[in-house]
């Protein structure tokens, strides 16, 4: 059987979207979800979203190998563990938190500011709304 090939790492994008926003899963099994970012990794273009694309595994009641201190045989706890797994950038989009619509990302300066000193922000591309993102 032939080796799989590694598949390249994909180019490190400066993610649009941060722990904290809230986003909607525009394709895949959770599609239409929406939840709060966990964890962005910008290193493989994913986020971790609340809620979305979580597994679950079953785990059943065991013993430990090793008893406890005092010779007891030490019980590890069964029942389900829900992992969080992330899932890919462009499957989610950014929803805006003054009209509450999924939408793309603009960006703006701040003005009257110092150029040295202005600070990009995002901004809601939405047409009727257009509002800073990053003030809530
Ligand atoms: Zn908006």
């Amino acid at each position: 059987m032939k080796r799989k090939k590694p598949s390249l790492p994909e180019e490190p994008v400066k993610l649009r979207i941060h722990k904290g926003d809230t986003v909607e899963v525009i394709s895949g099994k959770d599609k239409g979800k929406r939840g709060v970012v966990l964890k962005a990794l910008p290193k493989t273009n994913r986020l971790e979203v609340e809620g979305v694309n979580v597994a679950i595994r079953h785990t059943k009641q065991r013993t430990a190998r090793l008893p406890d201190s005092d010779g007891q045989p030490r019980m590890i706890p069964g029942g389900r563990i829900e992992m969080n797994n992330a899932l890919h950038a462009s499957k989610v989009m950014l929803v805006c938190p003054h009209c509450s619509k999924p939408t793309r990302v603009g960006y703006a300066f701040r003005e009257g500011e110092e150029k040295a000193s202005r600070r990009k922000y995002r901004v809601c591309k939405h047409p009727e709304c257009g509002k800073n993102m990053d003030q809530k």
